[in-house]
């Protein structure tokens, strides 16, 4: 669908309801927020500063007082009404999420059920991950130990905008079960979803303050937020995550930090090539490329690279792009202009270097100003932009191994340590290959990228992607103090 007959206004009821934020500091500049699809003003919000930040952890540790005090199980039953409520606005937050991050309908649902299942998962899981344990005492005969986990305060939450729901809503989830109040700071580009989302937080019970929006700037609002906190949840690039790194050390302030990755794909000799070329082609174009966990490098055996190639090529060129509020396009749009301009330089300079671009390698203006085609490069000089650097984008370049030693050798050739996968028939021999890769995370044979298996499963990066895990226990036990209290027997 051309990119004219889109849109680009918020649906009416929203708009009246978020105008001025949940902060409430209309008087501040307006940050014009605009829709990938077209480029056309979706709306404002407050370009906050300083001092709202300051108001805002405020206003969120008052409430955070009488939340920690309830039980959990209430704690906990909010979550589950919110979850109700996120699929009883479902269509409303498909809307929201495309709009501002111009993502096809498809990625926009596997943000809202990534936030259901969180929601349900903590709910009913979270209460045992930080319920009181024992433990040995010191000298056990004589002594328990028991182990006490606590709200840490008040939780800082900064966060991108390719997921913008997901991320926003699913870190702080596990936060307010614990205990906590939250503070999100959302991306400048994508402040609205996760605006609509905590306003059904509310609704599902939770107290009106207990979670504050600060939209604006990064570069603004960054150190204000992260000194006045009690824990940083980190999720973006690895530059500013150096950033927030420093600032947190600076103030003696735990954080997580999720960041950048340059993921690799490993297809055996004995791989299922169809299952291979279906996963790794989702991997790599899910969400334009535009996500953490998705395929830049694919490093096929020599035996089955051809076939390899002449599939993937196939599969990729029967993506459909499009800037259509319904469910059908596979592909949508790159965020902004940055985004568009680092995807052409990585093409380009491939292209310099002798790289062959066997389909893609440019815009596609006439679906929408932002739209780039599905690009798949062989031929990749090591050296290459594209080869070292996180292009978060629709490219993948694919390269021959002479044998699995290789293929693991150059999946760890990278800074980064997110993500990967490994493709082969013979599980064990793909499992024992899974744990020589240096990442957070490898998927043997999942053409889903293991996202729906990680709710009770740490998920985070090594080197360069970060520090720390979400989901899971450590998902929610990160957002707490432990205490260990021993008694003599
Ligand atoms: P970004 O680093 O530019 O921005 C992320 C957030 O940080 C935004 O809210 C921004 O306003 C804020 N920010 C900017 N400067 C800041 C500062 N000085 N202090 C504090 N906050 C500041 O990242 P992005 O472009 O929005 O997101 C894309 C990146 O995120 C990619 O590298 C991607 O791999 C990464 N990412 C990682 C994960 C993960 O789980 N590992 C998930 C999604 C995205």
């Amino acid at each position: 669908m051309p990119a004219s007959n889109v849109s680009s206004s918020l649906p009416e009821r929203t708009r009246t309801r978020l105008q001025g934020g949940v902060t409430h500091v209309a008087d501040r500049d307006p940050l014009t927020v605009r829709s990938p699809f077209t480029g056309e003003e979706m709306g404002t919000v407050p370009a906050c500063q300083p001092a709202d930040v300051t108001e805002a952890v405020r206003t969120a540790q008052a409430a955070q007082s009488d939340w920690s005090e309830r039980p959990i199980e209430e704690r906990a039953a909010v979550l589950q009404r919110f979850a109700d409520e996120v699929l009883d606005h479902r269509e409303e937050l498909l809307d929201i999420v495309q709009l501002e991050a111009g993502k096809a309908r498809l990625d926009a649902h596997v943000e809202l059920l990534d936030i259901v299942l969180n929601a349900d998962y903590y709910a009913r899981e979270g209460p045992n991950h930080v319920a009181p344990t024992r433990r040995d005492g010191g000298f056990p005969l004589l002594t328990k130990a028991v182990e006490h986990h606590d709200p840490v305060g008040v939780v800082g939450l900064i966060e991108p905008w390719n997921y913008p729901l997901t991320l926003a809503i699913s870190d702080m989830l596990p936060a307010l079960l614990a205990g906590n109040g939250a503070v999100l700071k959302p991306a400048e580009a994508t402040p609205f979803c996760a605006l609509r989302a905590v306003e059904l937080l509310v609704d599902a019970g939770a107290p009106e303050d207990l979670v504050q929006v600060v939209t604006g700037h990064g570069t603004t609002l960054g150190e204000p937020l992260i000194s006045s906190v009690d824990y940083v949840t980190f999720t973006g690039s690895t530059e500013t995550g150096r950033t927030v790194a420093s600032l947190a050390g600076e103030h003696l302030v735990d954080a997580s930090m999720e960041l950048g990755g340059k993921n690799a794909a490993v297809v055996l000799d004995d791989a299922d090539l169809s299952q291979a070329v279906t996963g790794t082609v989702h991997g790599s174009y899910a969400n334009a490329g535009q996500l953490c966990i998705s395929f830049e490098r694919i490093f096929v055996h020599e035996a089955v690279y051809d076939q390899f190639v002449d599939r993937f090529v196939d599969a990729t060129e029967t993506l459909d792009l499009g800037a259509s509020l319904k469910f059908g396009p596979d592909v949508g749009s790159l965020i902004g202009q940055h985004q568009l301009d680092t995807v052409e330089d990585h093409v380009a300079d491939a292209r310099e270097r002798g790289a062959t671009v066997e389909t893609g390698g440019r815009r596609r203006e006439e679906v929408g100003p932002l739209f780039y085609e599905p690009t798949v490069l062989t031929d990749l000089p090591d050296d290459a932009t594209a080869a070292c650097e996180e292009t978060f984008g629709p490219v993948v370049s694919i390269t021959p191994v002479a044998d699995a030693d290789e293929a693991v050798a150059r999946a760890n050739d990278t800074d980064y340590g997110l993500h990967a996968s490994v493709w082969t028939e013979d599980t064990d021999r793909g499992e024992a290959l899974a744990r020589r890769i240096e990442a957070g995370s490898v998927c043997v044979n999942d053409a889903y990228l293991g996202m729906w298996a990680s709710t009770d499963a740490p998920m985070g990066g090594v080197g360069d992607s970060g520090i720390g895990r979400r989901h899971g226990p450590h998902g929610i036990q990160k957002y707490t103090e432990s205490q260990t209290v021993t008694t003599q027997r």
